[in-house]
């Protein structure tokens, strides 16, 4: 299948490129190199700027930090990557044959509780940013806080819609199941879980429970893939694995709400037979194996997440 291409909605490689340098993207030291985005024909891939919990603080410091290594990023490779800063550059990525890049934040600790910080960032390129890591932060709880029952608080509400108006993706990946529900109701736009899977069919907190994806469905939301094999299947996985959190959601929810976000870099280990972005090209390939229409793949590779970002960058 020729005609397609990839979005993956969460890598974390800005950190190794922050940490060792540029030359990660050739030497092997990361999941993303740029052979393995040109091989895999990945189109448009999100960079986290990952700021971690509170006790990594100075969190804007560090997430500034990170947005440089993203700069320095598309200074070096400016023949192929292409900022993703609203609608039109998705297509135009497409048309001049580039990568779009697409700038996101993962944490809102990040914004040290001020909204001012949020606007900052939209300025600096932001596009997406993951409201909660695994903690309670200023604007909810997160996965892992789970004797509070949690939600979003006053300032994760007005961060929330100021994201709106402001045209940037909200990422629900991490936060506490009462922060999805609050963050759904108080949304006017639709949202991501970026970097999730199904926990019906592997348990673990960082994944979705049915109501939840039915949710991000029906409001014409994604849910990224993740990779990682603790999400996926237990301590070793492979991609049968992310076949089944596939097929288990496209029959509880549509094909509609299928995305891609590896967390490539992010994660100490992959699936044993996918090594970086050169091997989404196996997962279409299963996927047709397995008789998946074309148009469904199609829409799981990059359509679903297409709707989802004219939407959301460029107004719906
Ligand atoms: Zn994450």
């Amino acid at each position: 299948m020729e005609n397609y291409y990839i979005i993956d909605s969460h890598c974390d490689t800005l950190g190794k490129i922050a940490d060792i340098g540029i030359n990660v993207l050739q030497d092997g030291q990361s999941h993303v190199s740029i052979e393995g985005l040109k091989a895999g024909r990945v189109g448009l891939q999100f960079f986290a700027a990952w700021v971690g919990p509170k006790k990594y603080s100075p969190c804007l410091q560090k997430g500034l930090k990170l947005i440089d290594a993203y700069y320095t990023m598309l200074n070096s490779y400016p023949d192929l990557f292409l900022p993703v800063l609203n609608a039109a550059d998705i297509d135009r990525a497409r048309k001049q044959n580039k990568i779009g890049a697409l700038l996101s934040v993962e944490g809102g600790d990040i914004l040290e509780g001020e909204i001012a910080n949020l606007r900052i960032l939209y300025h600096l390129g932001v596009r997406s940013m993951t409201l909660t890591w695994n903690y309670r932060n200023e604007l909810a709880d997160g996965v892992l806080e789970n004797k509070s029952n949690g939600g979003l608080s006053s300032f994760g509400h007005e961060v929330l819609k100021e994201m709106n108006r402001l045209g940037m993706l909200v990422d629900v990946s991490h936060i506490s199941e009462k922060g999805f529900y609050d963050v759904i109701e108080a949304s006017v736009k639709p949202i991501a879980a970026t970097h999730s899977n199904a926990w019906s069919v592997h348990p673990h907190p960082r994944n979705l429970k049915d109501e939840q994806i039915k949710l991000l469905a029906i409001q014409n939301g994604v849910i990224g893939m993740n990779f990682y094999p603790p999400f996926l299947a237990g301590q070793e996985a492979n991609l049968s694995h992310i076949i089944k959190h596939i097929d288990y959601i496209a029959g509880l929810a549509g094909i509609e709400v299928i995305g891609f976000g590896s967390d490539f870099d992010g994660i100490e280990k992959t699936p044993e037979d996918i090594r970086g972005p050169e091997d989404f090209y196996s997962i279409i390939n299963e996927l047709l194996k397995l008789n998946y229409k074309e148009e469904d793949i199609r829409k799981i590779a990059y359509g679903n997440y297409e709707r989802l970002l004219n939407c959301v960058l460029g107004g719906c």
